[in-house]
């Protein structure tokens, strides 16, 4: 299929041990990754998400919320502890893990923190590149504050 905004029909992803599972009616064929310092200590390396406008998460007693900062949240597997999903408490919005998902047709979106990216990798594929800072002043544009 194309990888622009067209949306991927129904999808279902699972964790390791298939204790989580998210099935997704609406998701968006593209991937966001974050190079801050955050995603990279929690996953071990770059986080890459997508998300859906339309999901069901089952298997809520295996799940492991963990606010990471006054407006994020990061979800794991409590049996397997695979990373399911980072979700902005501001406007409720869920980026799952990429890699829950058994999906091919996939394009990056976009590289954000790329000024928290260490030297040592790279992507091939040229994408739009946003620091920390152009994605905090992108949020603030859209009235949300990050003031403690
Ligand atoms: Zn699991
Ligand atoms: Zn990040």
């Amino acid at each position: 299929m194309d990888a622009d905004n067209t949306k991927i029909g129904a999808a279902k992803g699972s964790c390791l041990c298939g204790s989580v599972t998210i099935s997704a009616s609406g998701l968006k064929p593209l991937v966001d990754i974050c190079h801050c310092t955050m995603c990279r200590k929690w996953g071990g390396g770059p986080f890459m998400g997508i998300s859906s406008d339309s999901f069901t998460i089952s298997g809520e007693e295996h799940i492991t919320r963990y606010a990471s900062s006054d407006w994020a949240e990061r979800a794991f597997c409590k049996s397997c502890g695979t990373n399911l999903w980072y979700r902005f408490t501001p406007t409720d919005h869920h980026s799952f893990l990429a890699g829950l998902f058994d999906l091919e047709a996939l394009e990056i979106e976009q590289q954000i923190f790329v000024d928290e990216k260490p030297d040592f990798y790279d992507f091939a594929q040229k994408t739009p590149m946003k620091t920390g800072a152009q994605i905090i002043a992108e949020a603030e544009a859209q009235g949300l504050s990050f003031d403690d």
